[in-house]
């Protein structure tokens, strides 16, 4: 089995999903004590978030790209950056290594064309989906059309993302605010959801909505355990 490299800490109530997702899915496959290989760095993420409201994208990247590269050294054998926003970074952060980082977007974007939906409702922070970095690559590299939450709706996917699940809250009245911006995604004609945020799947899931849902943090889990897996028992 291979070792899993993982960019996390943005914010960390994500990255502990992550953590147990990546050990689960290795028992169910492997049975017994096995557990995933994995070795992480978790950031502070006040720092990020810093250098995010700054637009200080550049040292961001230097940032993430050190942590790779010591990730890479500690013997990882692929690399997820634990966040679809930080993948904004992504291609300077592959630049900084060898091994393979397994984009957020590419895995989320297989397993929404594998449910046979085209037209998925994307939620994520502002930068997901207001920039070009995640929506283009959904469009371009997979065909897809995804629906965008208007301004009034971003702005409230976006703070309930930072003001409260990234601090470890979930509240009910969040959760319905998301589910009416769900109707009116699904009113525009939207066939699936996107929950393009590592954090969002703490507050919405499957069990919420009638419609295909797509959890950006378990798919990416998941392919990194496939890719572990990749190379044999041993
Ligand atoms: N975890 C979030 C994401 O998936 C947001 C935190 C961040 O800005 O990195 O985009």
């Amino acid at each position: 089995m291979r070792t899993i490299g993982l960019i996390g800490g943005m914010s960390w109530e994500s990255t502990a999903v992550y953590y147990r997702r990546l050990n689960e899915q290795v028992r169910h496959s492997r049975g017994g004590l096995h557990s995933a290989d994995i070795v992480m760095r978790s950031v502070d993420f006040d720092a990020i978030v810093r250098l995010q409201t700054r637009g200080a994208w550049d040292e961001a990247a230097e940032v993430l790209s050190g942590i790779a590269r010591s990730l890479e050294r500690a013997g990882a054998a692929c690399l997820l950056i634990c966040t679809n926003t930080m993948h904004k970074l992504a291609d300077q952060v592959q630049s900084a290594v060898r091994v393979p980082l397994l984009h957020i977007a590419d895995v989320t974007a297989q397993a929404v064309k594998g449910g046979g939906v085209k037209r998925p409702l994307l939620l994520a922070t502002r930068y997901t989906m207001e920039e070009d970095f995640y929506v283009d690559r959904l469009r371009q590299r997979h065909a897809l059309s995804p629906i965008i939450p208007e301004a009034p709706d971003r702005a409230a996917v976006h703070n309930i993302i930072f003001d409260e699940l990234c601090r470890g809250i979930v509240r009910g009245g969040s959760r319905e605010r998301y589910l009416d911006i769900i109707a009116r995604g699904r009113a525009a004609g939207a066939d699936g959801v996107i929950l393009g945020c590592t954090e969002i799947g703490l507050l919405i899931g499957p069990g919420h909505l009638d419609l295909p849902v797509f959890d950006s943090t378990l798919l990416h889990a998941d392919a990194a355990v496939a890719f572990a897996m990749e190379g044999g028992t041993a």
